[in-house]
This record gives structure tokens, C-alpha cells and sequence, in this order.
């Protein structure tokens, strides 16, 4: 399971510096995205070996009420659900009275905290990280996040012994492995009940078996799933539960182990920031995603186009994501959506020869000249896969790093159509031959 790295600290110590530096590879891939609104507290992000996601929980206000009233209830849960927890303060202020009521706070807390002297740049580390002693949080790291300064040895230490190994199951290396998520409430343990059957759900709910399994086996139309079930959304006894045990970050944990991601909203809600957020997620991490809108059984006829307008609205940059409408609770869509999940994760595993993909280019060429730049033509000569799932596109050329944001989308839709790649976000990226 990938480990979670939360950011905590007053405001202004460099959390979001930090936290961009660590998801910055990916920026270039959700910059292609438009219209998909940034979410700067999670992130997924990779920086030496070991790959990981990333909380920013914002900043912690200095205040006595106590850090729980004080923080969001996702930013706490974050905290709780984090592998580790990096705790930043200022090298050039020097430690704070908030610094103090941070820490008294993470050590009730009981995580495992590093304390991150930032800023550290032109300083002697060593009295950098005295300062901090005083926090009761073991050796202070200085790092400098602007200029990314002792930012690869942190996460070193930070990873050392969180090991990225996957809980023992019965999976077939072939199953097609399938996350639910979406806000508490919204139907999610109401498909998987149905998905998985009565019988199977009572089967694995035996005290002391599997059923703390996060990852459930299960048949439709004659294929293998394994449905991960990381936020626990299987096991809920109660509705009130939902939102209590609603995590994001187990959300994102499950969505980069699976194949094929199924987002569920409440067709009685409008798409919230959250859900767009959440979404635009999976498709920064290149995950195949179909989008559920449940509850559809209580929507009455004369107010169906309306919702189904405002969906396109609310989430321009997953036009890749096929919707369906369903009622978990009386099965009705399931099927499809179930054939359309089968659909997307064949579309995220499909295999594109050099042949056809270099034919599909010309001829989108041939329709549609990329630009000029500086009098030149840039020239696009040959494309090859260079991945699955999500499927990446390599184009070979001249002078590639000029290819408009626009242009590579037209190139990405005219492969989607081509190569039927519904279900899944495609990747095109450019390789310069020069
Ligand atoms: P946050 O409020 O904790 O998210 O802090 P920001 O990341 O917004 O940073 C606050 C300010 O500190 C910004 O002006 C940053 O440019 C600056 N800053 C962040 N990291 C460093 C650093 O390593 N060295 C220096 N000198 N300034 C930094
Ligand atoms: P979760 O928090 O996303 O797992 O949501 P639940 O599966 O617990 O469902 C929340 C509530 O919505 C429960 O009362 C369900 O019975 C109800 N519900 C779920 N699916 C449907 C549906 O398709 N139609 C209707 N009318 N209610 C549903």
C-alpha cells in the first residue's frame, strides 16, 4: 500500500513549497488537464525509489482550544491515516510558541513525526537543528524546500522502514483489481453489497477469517475482480458510520492500486468541489475511472436531462470517463456499469503496435498541422506505446518542446477515438530525435 507522507505546520514554514517539490513531477500531467481545478493538499509523488502520496493538512492555527477542534476533519484523519508525519518549522525564526503547541499536540497524537527545519539554506545545520531539540520530537532534518536542499535524504528517512508491500489475498495476478469511491453517503457499500453478493459479503464478514481482507475476490459475466476495500466502506455496520470512517487518503491509497476506479456521486447532490477534486485525482494518477451517479431510481423523469447537463458542466476534464446511471440499491444499471468497468480496463491495458499508432499520426498530421515556430514546422514522424495503464503514447520529432498544450490534446483524442481507449486517461508525450 502506498505510504502517506502528511505536511503539518503553522502557516508559512514552506508546506505547500514542500509539497510541490514533492508532487512536482506530475504537475506537467495535470497542467494538460483543463479545467481540472488543482487540489494543493493531496498529491501523489515519487522522489528516489519508493512512490507515495502526499497531505498537506494546511495551516495548523496557533491556538489553546486544541488541534482536533482546530483542524478539518479530514486533515486530522489524514494525520491518523499518515505513515509518517513531517513536521516543518522555520530555521530562520527559530521555534515558536505555535511550534511547541503543534508538537504537544502531534505527540498525543502518537504518530511517528520528523521534525523539518526549513529554510535552512546559508545556515549551519547542525545549530539549525538544535533549536528544535526542545520539541521533544527527536533529531531535527534541515532541508532547504525552496532550492530542494536535503529534500531527497528526508524522504529517505521518512520511507526507510515503511515498507510498500501489499497485504497477503487470494488475488490472481489477472484480476482486474476495482477501487469504489466518492463522499460518505453516496452509495458505495450499497454497490459493493450488491457486487459482491449476500452470500459472499456474510462469508467474509466471519469474525477472525478475512474479514479484515482489503481485498475481496469476486465474479461477473465470467471475469475476476479483486475489489480493494481500503477505506473499510465493506465492513460498515451503520449509515452514521460513513461519514465517521470517510477517509481521502484511503480513497487515494485504493485508487493507486486499482485497475479500473468506479466514482460514485449521489444523483440528488450537485457535484461538489470535493467530488472534482477527488476525481481529478484519479486521472492524475492515469487510472481508468467510470463514473457511477447512484440513487437515479428516486429521480423523477422530468429531472433527469437536467442532472445528466449538469455533470458534463461540473467535470469537463474526465470527458474520458464514461457515466452511468444506476440504482444500487434495485441493481438497476449494474450490469452496465460493470461491462463499461470491463471496457475501460481493456482500453487501460490495450496494446498499440508502432505500425498503427505512426499511422493514426500521420494521418491526424495530415488533417491537422501542428505550428509554426519561428518559420519552422514542427515534425512529427513516429509513435510508439511506452506504457499501459494508463496507456502513454510516445511521438517521436523535431522540435517537440514546442507542441502547444492543445495540440498534444487533439493528438490525444484522435488515439482515443482510434484505438477505442474509452474509460481511461491517455498520456501523450513527445521525444525529441534531434
Ligand atoms: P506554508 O504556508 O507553510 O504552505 O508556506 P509556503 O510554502 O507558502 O512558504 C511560505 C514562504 O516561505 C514563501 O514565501 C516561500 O517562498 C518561503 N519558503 C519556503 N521554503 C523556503 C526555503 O527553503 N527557504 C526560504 N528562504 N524560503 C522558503
Ligand atoms: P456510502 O457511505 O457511500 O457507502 O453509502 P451507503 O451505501 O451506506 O448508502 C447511503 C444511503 O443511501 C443508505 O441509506 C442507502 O440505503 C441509500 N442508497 C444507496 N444506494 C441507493 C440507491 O440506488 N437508491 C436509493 N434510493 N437509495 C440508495
Amino acid at each position: 500500500m502506498l505510504p502517506v507522507i502528511a505536511l503539518v505546520g503553522r502557516p508559512n514554514v514552506g508546506k505547500s513549497t514542500l509539497f510541490n517539490l514533492l508532487t512536482g513531477t506530475r504537475d506537467a500531467l495535470v497542467a494538460d488537464q483543463p479545467g481540472l481545478t488543482r487540489d494543493r493538499q493531496y498529491g501523489y509523488g515519487k522522489l528516489g525509489a519508493i512512490p507515495y502520496l502526499v497531505v498537506d493538512t494546511g495551516g495548523l492555527v496557533d491556538d489553546a482550544q486544541g488541534v482536533e477542534q482546530l483542524m478539518a476533519r479530514q486533515t486530522l484523519r489524514a494525520i491518523e491515516d499518515a505513515d509518517r508525519v513531517l513536521f516543518l518549522v522555520d530555521a530562520r525564526a527559530g521555534s515558536t510558541p505555535s511550534d511547541h503547541h503543534i508538537a504537544r499536540n502531534l505527540r498525543r497524537l502518537g504518530k511517528q513525526v520528523i521534525v523539518v527545519a526549513n529554510k535552512a539554506e546559508g545556515l549551519d545545520a547542525t545549530s539549525a537543528a538544535a533549536e528544535f531539540y526542545p520539541l521533544g520530537l527527536g533529531d531535527p532534518q534541515p532541508i532547504s524546500a525552496v532550492r530542494g536542499d536535503g529534500v531527497r535524504a528526508l524522504m529517505e528517512r521518512a520511507l526507510e522502514d515503511v515498507q510498500a508491500t501489499m497485504p497477503a489475498d487470494a488475488a490472481g495476478p489477472d484480476d482486474i483489481r476495482v477501487a469504489v469511491i466518492g463522499r460518505p453517503n453516496v452509495g458505495k457499500s450499497t454497490l459493493i453489497n450488491r457486487l459482491l453478493g449476500e452470500d459472499r459479503l456474510i462469508a467474509f464478514d466471519q469474525p477472525g477469517t478475512t474479514r479484515d481482507a482489503v481485498h475481496v475476490p469476486f465474479e461477473r459475466d465470467g471475469h475476476r475482480y479483486l475489489l480493494i476495500d481500503t477505506a473499510g466502506v465493506r465492513r460498515r455496520a451503520r449509515v452514521e458510520e460513513a461519514v465517521e470512517k470517510f477517509s481521502i487518503v484511503k480513497a487515494l491509497q485504493a485508487v493507486d492500486t486499482a485497475n479500473v476506479v468506479i466514482g460514485v456521486i449521489d444523483a440528488h447532490d450537485t457535484v461538489a468541489e470535493q467530488d472534482a477534486s477527488l476525481f481529478g485525482l484519479v486521472a492524475e494518477r492515469g487510472r481508468a475511472l467510470v463514473i457511477a451517479v447512484n440513487k437515479w431510481d428516486g429521480i423523477p423523469a422530468d429531472k433527469r436531462d437536467e442532472i445528466r447537463a449538469g455533470l458534463d458542466l461540473r467535470l469537463p476534464f474526465l470527458d474520458f470517463a464514461p457515466i452511468h446511471f444506476i440504482s444500487a440499491l434495485h441493481g438497476t444499471g449494474v450490469g452496465e456499469l460493470m461491462r463499461a468497468v470491463h471496457r475501460a480496463y481493456e482500453a487501460s491495458m490495450r496494446e498499440m503496435p508502432t505500425p498503427e499508432l505512426t499511422r493514426v499520426l500521420e494521418s491526424a498530421v495530415q488533417q491537422h498541422q501542428p505550428p509554426l515556430v519561428r518559420g519552422r514546422r514542427i515534425k512529427l514522424r513516429y509513435a510508439h506505446q511506452g506504457g499501459r495503464n494508463p496507456p502513454i503514447i510516445v511521438v517521436h520529432g523535431n522540435q517537440v518542446q514546442h507542441v502547444p498544450d492543445a495540440y498534444r490534446r487533439y493528438l490525444s483524442n484522435v488515439f482515443r477515438r482510434n484505438f477505442n481507449l474509452e474509460g481511461t486517461p491517455v498520456r501523450v508525450e513527445f521525444r525529441s530525435d534531434e
